[in-house]
């Protein structure tokens, strides 16, 4: 399994890309699990932030980026999915509001803070509390950052989980995608849907974005909504293979070949996927809630036998 080297993954090495004027995206490399990207946008005399991060201290240096880069404070926390890495650090914006989707927000309050303290090892989540969105929206929601128009348009369907939001600058051609879109990190079904993820992104192609900030890795163009679309096919037909063959998801991962999936971080995802993947074959409804316990005991036996090395 390929895990992250501690140089590539560790806070300092986040850097801003300036998308437009006033517009940013905070990439955190390596992209692996719980590193992943924000944004944040000057709105005059305020920021509009997109995600916050996994741990304290990573949230603390990309509040600190922000208002260096736009020389105002956070008013407004827009949360792209509830999952810990894009949502744990809400509580460090103080009185910003939080919006979000209606899943969103309910997810969170149901769950908790979740650390999976049993799968990940390494990591200093700092003190976190939980803070949900204050809004909350049921299909879109448009705002302003100053002149930008700013459109929150949740996705319709269960898919990289069940509250996924694209956040999308239509003057800029920019769209901030949570992590229905991750470059050069697996894609991650558990909580969504594998069929609804694919036509998701069949949507996010026809937004013609010329850039996509994707919830993990670098900034691309639409070839990164391919790479996850082909490896969402890949698990798709592994399944329906797996299912006629009486494997187990955990059977069937030990010996599939992942081909050019084998070249992303966080490869152990595969036995999750496939685990949604049997769900929805099976006649589970999308994106009905699992037991995570099986799926997280299987990466971490495809990771043999040791917890899942985690640098966030
Ligand atoms: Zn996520």
């Amino acid at each position: 399994m390929k895990t992250c080297h501690r140089d590539d993954g560790s806070p300092v090495a986040a850097r801003v890309e300036e998308l437009a004027t006033g517009v940013f995206a905070y990439i955190q490399p390596d992209g692996s699990w719980w590193i992943n990207n924000s944004g944040f946008l000057a709105a005059g005399d305020h920021t509009v932030l997109i995600d916050t991060c996994a741990t304290e201290q990573r949230t603390r240096r990309l509040l600190d980026k922000a208002r260096q880069m736009t020389g105002t404070v956070v008013s407004t926390v827009v949360n792209t999915h509830h999952h810990g890495d894009h949502t744990n650090g809400n509580y460090l914006t103080g009185a910003a509001t939080i919006i979000g989707h209606c899943n969103t927000r309910k997810v969170m309050i149901d769950t908790g803070i979740r650390c999976y303290e049993q799968a990940f090892e390494g990591v200093n989540w700092g003190q976190l509390r939980l803070r949900p969105p204050d809004v909350t929206f049921d299909e879109a929601l448009t705002l302003y950052a100053g002149d930008t128009r700013v459109e929150l348009r949740y996705v319709g369907c269960p898919a990289h989980t069940t509250d996924d939001v694209l956040v999308w600058l239509p003057e800029h051609s920019v769209v901030f995608t949570g992590d229905l879109v991750v470059n050069g990190a697996t894609p991650f079904a558990l909580m969504g849907s594998v069929a609804g993820w694919r036509a998701v992104l069949q949507q996010i192609r026809q937004l013609g974005a010329r850039t996509i900030i994707p919830g993990h890795g670098d900034a691309g163009g639409a070839g990164t909504i391919d790479v996850v679309d082909n490896y969402l096919a890949f698990v798709e037909q592994a399944a329906h293979a797996g299912i006629a063959a009486g494997l187990t998801p955990l059977q069937l991962a030990q010996d599939l070949n992942l081909g050019e999936f084998a070249a992303l971080s966080d490869c152990e995802r595969i036995v999750a996927n496939l685990h949604r993947a049997y769900a929805e074959l099976l006649g589970h409804p999308a994106g009905a809630p699992v037991d995570l316990r099986s799926p997280i005991h299987d990466m971490i036996t495809l990771n043999g036998g040791h917890r899942i090395r985690c640098c966030a």
